[in-house]
């Protein structure tokens, strides 16, 4: 238990609490679900929180500068909600969000082309300016659209929120959501510049702070300030976790991280007994779980010296790269996580993805879940401002000890190290090294004096530990740090 005396007196937001909905990080979900908030509920506060203005995380500035979108069209949908289920295993994904995600996806995509109120999006077209449709990994159907541009993305964004009336909060990170009485109230937020922690009480929060790539040091998700702690951050307020470990990993080359896909790997001369799941493995990026090519994967892996790299006869170094999580908050239909008025959306929620996630369905229920917890808080917040809610009190409980502490000289290095080593897919899940590793971690989430610092740890340790608990999968970590 870390002590809980604040560190530093907390200020407070200015502005209107009552009937504020709080949105946590601004990639495509905390975007989208800040532009349904405001829609649904336009005399509403709506205040979204980001480390920083400019594009960062996988939405806005991933390095591919595109990104595909599964994009089932109705006659396609149960088609894809087939598929999706049926790509899931070991993890879990629960029907009803993956028909949500079919539902949705021809009225979330249409919003993003150049009708009437579209984002006016740079989609990928035919000479006759049709939209070309693409197989995304895992799927020989070509369902998604791609769209290049994403500095144009979040710039398209950014102009239509402002115009909305959405009130941006830059500079600052989210590092404990405030509980209180069983109910989300609000954040503690820390200034990127001067440590400075700020109350913000708020009636519904919605956590869209991205995925677990960041705690891997060889990782290829998109570069920001701060990341990776979106798991430590839910299971700290209480939340359910699922597939928390079930990250993507690409296979990249270690000096320049081009992606290479092991299906071109010479296998007739590597291990022709294996030659003939060359082909499968090709149609995927990320490596397999469950499906026989993963096989391949594991041959590799097997392969690696202790430094993580894989050095083949005649070819350049490989490493395994994290690339997105598959898990995150249990969320409902309407993302709302297992705690009143906390809400997730995007890469740290989870259940509408199996171990194995469409190509373009990261991008999807970024879209979809975050339009549906916009909108489902926003009305739970208007409803708290009509009742004279509990959101009228100032923040009800005293920060969490260390907001303002930086992380210890070398913690994130050996954290990173740590899980190269001992959480990628097909490494040796168990040993003294890796017990020690999980205990370092256990002792940094409970011990560290940062706030920051317990919050990764604890990401790390859902990441690492997460199909311990019982459900495949599936945490809960209840109470505070
Ligand atoms: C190279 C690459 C290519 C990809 N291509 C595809 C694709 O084609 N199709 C697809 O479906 N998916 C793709 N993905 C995955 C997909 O881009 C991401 O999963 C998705 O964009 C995540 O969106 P998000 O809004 O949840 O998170 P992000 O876009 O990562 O945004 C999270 C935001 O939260 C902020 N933040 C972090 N911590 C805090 C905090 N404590 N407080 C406040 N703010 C915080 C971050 O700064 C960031 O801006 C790709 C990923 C990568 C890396």
């Amino acid at each position: 238990m870390a002590p809980a005396t604040p560190a530093r007196t907390a200020d407070h937001v200015p502005g209107p609490a009552p009937g504020r909905v709080l949105i946590l990080g601004a990639g495509l979900a905390g975007m989208r679900a800040a532009l349904a908030a405001r829609q649904a509920a336009p005399g509403l506060d709506v205040l979204l929180v980001c480390p920083r203005l400019s594009p960062s995380g996988s939405s806005f500035a991933n390095r591919n500068n595109a990104l595909g979108v599964q994009a089932p069209l109705p006659d396609e949908a149960a088609a894809f909600v087939d598929e999706a289920l049926r790509l899931a295993a070991p993890g879990f994904a629960d029907p009803v969000l993956v028909r949500a995600l079919a539902a949705d996806a021809p009225l979330r995509v249409e919003e993003l082309l150049d009708g009437p109120g579209g984002l006016a999006l740079s989609f990928r077209r035919d000479a006759k300016k049709r939209l070309l449709r693409f197989t995304g990994c895992f799927s020989p159907h070509p369902r998604a659209l791609v769209f290049d541009g994403l500095g144009q993305a979040h710039a398209a964004f950014v102009e239509r929120l402002r115009a909305l009336g959405v009130r941006f909060l830059a500079g600052r990170e989210a590092l404990e959501i405030a509980v209180a009485d069983g109910r989300a109230r609000g954040a503690l937020l820390v200034s990127r510049r001067d440590g400075r922690v700020l109350k913000v009480a708020a009636s519904a929060v919605i956590v869209a702070t991205g995925g677990p790539a960041p705690l891997f040091g060889r990782r290829i998700c998109g570069p920001g300030p701060g990341g990776g702690l979106s798991y430590g951050l839910l299971a700290q307020a209480g939340a359910s976790l699922v597939n928390t470990r079930l990250l993507q990993f690409f296979w990249c080359r270690a000096g320049d991280r081009a992606f290479v896909n092991p299906g071109s790997l010479p296998w007739e001369t590597l291990a022709p007994e294996l030659a003939h799941m060359a082909q499968e493995r090709l149609a995927h990026c990320p490596a397999s779980y469950s499906l026989p090519d993963a096989t391949l994967d594991r041959w590799l892996c097997a392969k690696r010296s202790a430094d993580g790299l894989l050095r083949l006869p005649g070819q350049p170094a490989l490493a395994l790269y994290a690339h997105a999580g598959n898990g995150g908050a249990r969320i409902d239909a309407q993302g709302r996580t297992d705690v009143p008025g906390l809400y997730a959306c995007g890469e740290c929620a989870g259940g509408m993805h199996g171990a194995q996630r469409l190509g373009g369905g990261m991008v999807l229920s970024a879209l979809v879940f975050g339009a549906r917890a916009g909108e489902a808080a926003a009305r739970e917040a208007a409803a708290l401002k009509m009742g004279g809610g509990p959101d009228h009190a100032p923040l009800p409980v005293p920060p969490c000890s260390g907001l303002d502490l930086p992380l210890e000289p070398g913690f994130l290095p050996a954290l990173r190290a740590g899980m190269d080593r001992h959480a990628q897919p097909y490494s040796a899940q168990f040993g003294a090294a890796r017990e020690a590793f999980a205990a370092w971690l256990r002792g940094a989430a409970e011990r560290a004096a940062s706030a920051r610092q317990r919050l990764l740890a604890r990401s790390a340790l859902l990441v690492l530990e997460g199909e311990k608990k019982g459900t495949p999968g599936c945490v809960r970590l209840a109470g505070s740090v």
